[in-house]
């Protein structure tokens, strides 16, 4: 058993009400079918509609777009019960989207998208990165041209979650040659829409439920006033206001499999032998379970403390990078340290720890880089 945190303002018994609820919901309904989905290598869309009735997707929204105007805390409630129950980033991507519309659209943005994210009829992804750039997003390519009431797409995208089952898109475009300044987000229904096409679900190491693929826009016709916000330019400094946001975001699914991680390891090395005694009995098996042990306190700690800035609008930058990179290598360095106590059994997919270790690794590449939240870092360090 890992020790009691203390207990946080944000988490009251309304809270914890809400998190059985949605627990209940992802053993039911959901985690029986998690293996045909890791098969087909996507969760259909469909599946998140029910989800997003039950209240689930986004329940941080205002009652006027669909949601039951709760706290993020709540949003955050539910991310950490997917990752416990090894779900992948899908609808934490389909959040995020939601948040760039809550936050930058106009009004009329809001009241046309938010209520069908909130239901579940729509599912929303981000594209971001394109074939020749990730981390240094200014360099983006992909055009979105003038042309009268519409802008005119050109250009390719990959590494997009929910992109083969997404049916909206907040694409970040080239509006203009002026660098950050000529980035802005449009979004696209992309349902049956002329020019755009899906490419490649590509084939991954870890995280196989979840669609990950290539999306190419050709000519593709969009309304000039699906543009995020009121002005062009703007999508650079969008992206960079939400950033704290997004990275708790990926540490709150750090914490749960950490912990799970070591829930798991704790029980199997109590039932497996070896010479004549349980692996759990070994000194060195006890000795790396309390290391991990205590980096899970650790994690968990730091997390419910940014979760609580968070709530208090007092998250800075700095501490959402900090939190990324440091909590995500925690997850890698604890599921490798776990993974190592099942012996040979520890790498077989059967075995959930093989794939919470295989899940891990890409949780320091996505939402910005280990490399790139240090270097930021140290910017600030020396400024
Ligand atoms: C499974 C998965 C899902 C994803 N989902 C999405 C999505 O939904 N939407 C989306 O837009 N993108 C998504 N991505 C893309 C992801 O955000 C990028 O892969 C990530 O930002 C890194 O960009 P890159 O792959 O181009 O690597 P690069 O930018 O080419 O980096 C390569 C290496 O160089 C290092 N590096 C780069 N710049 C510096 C620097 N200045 N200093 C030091 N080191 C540096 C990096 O840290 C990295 O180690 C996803 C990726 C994966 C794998």
């Amino acid at each position: 058993m890992l020790p009691q945190l203390l207990r946080h303002r944000w988490m009251d018994e309304d809270i914890e009400a809400f998190r059985d609820q949605v627990r209940r919901y992802i053993t039911g309904e959901l985690s029986p079918h998690l293996d045909d989905w890791r098969r087909q290598g996507f969760i259909p869309r469909e599946v998140w509609r029910p989800f997003g009735q039950m209240g689930f997707l986004l329940p941080e929204l205002s009652e006027d777009y669909g949601g039951a105007g709760a706290s993020l805390a709540y949003q955050l409630v539910v991310q950490d019960e997917l990752a416990k129950a090894e779900f992948p980033a899908n609808t934490g991507v389909h959040n995020l989207a939601a948040h760039y519309i809550l936050d930058y659209g106009t009004e009329l943005q809001k009241q046309r998208w938010l209520p069908k994210l909130a239901s579940g009829e729509m599912l929303a992804g981000i594209a971001l990165t394109e074939p020749g750039c990730g981390s240094d997003l200014k360099a983006l390519r992909t055009r979105a041209s003038r042309e009268g009431d519409h802008y005119v797409v050109d250009g390719a995208k990959t590494f997009i979650t929910n992109g083969f089952t997404a049916n909206l898109l907040v694409v970040a475009v080239r509006t203009s040659d002026t660098g950050s300044r000529g980035v802005s987000l449009v979004v696209l229904e992309t349902e049956g829409l002329p020019g755009f096409r899906v490419g490649r679900r590509l084939e991954k190491l870890g995280q196989h439920a979840s669609d990950t693929a290539e999306l190419f826009f050709d000519g593709v016709r969009v309304p000039a006033d699906h543009l995020l916000g009121e002005k062009e330019g703007e999508g650079f400094v969008q992206l960079m206001s939400q950033l704290p946001y997004e990275r708790l975001f990926l540490c709150v699914p750090a914490a749960a499999v950490i912990e799970r991680a070591v829930q798991l390891t704790v029980e199997y090395t109590q039932q497996r032998k070896a010479f004549g005694q349980a692996i759990g009995d070994f000194q060195n098996t006890r000795f790396k379970l309390a290391e991990c042990a205590t980096i899970a306190h650790v994690v968990r700690s730091f997390v419910n403390d940014c979760i609580q800035r968070l709530l208090d609008g007092k998250l800075d930058q700095e501490a959402a990078y900090m939190a990324k990179w440091w909590c995500t290598e925690q997850q890698g360095k604890v599921t490798d340290e776990c993974l190592q106590l099942f012996g040979g059994y520890g790498y077989m997919t059967e075995y959930p720890i093989a794939r919470l270790y295989a899940d891990a690794r890409v949780q320091r590449i996505y939402g910005g880089t280990t490399e790139i939240m240090k270097d930021l870092i140290a910017r600030k360090l020396y400024a």
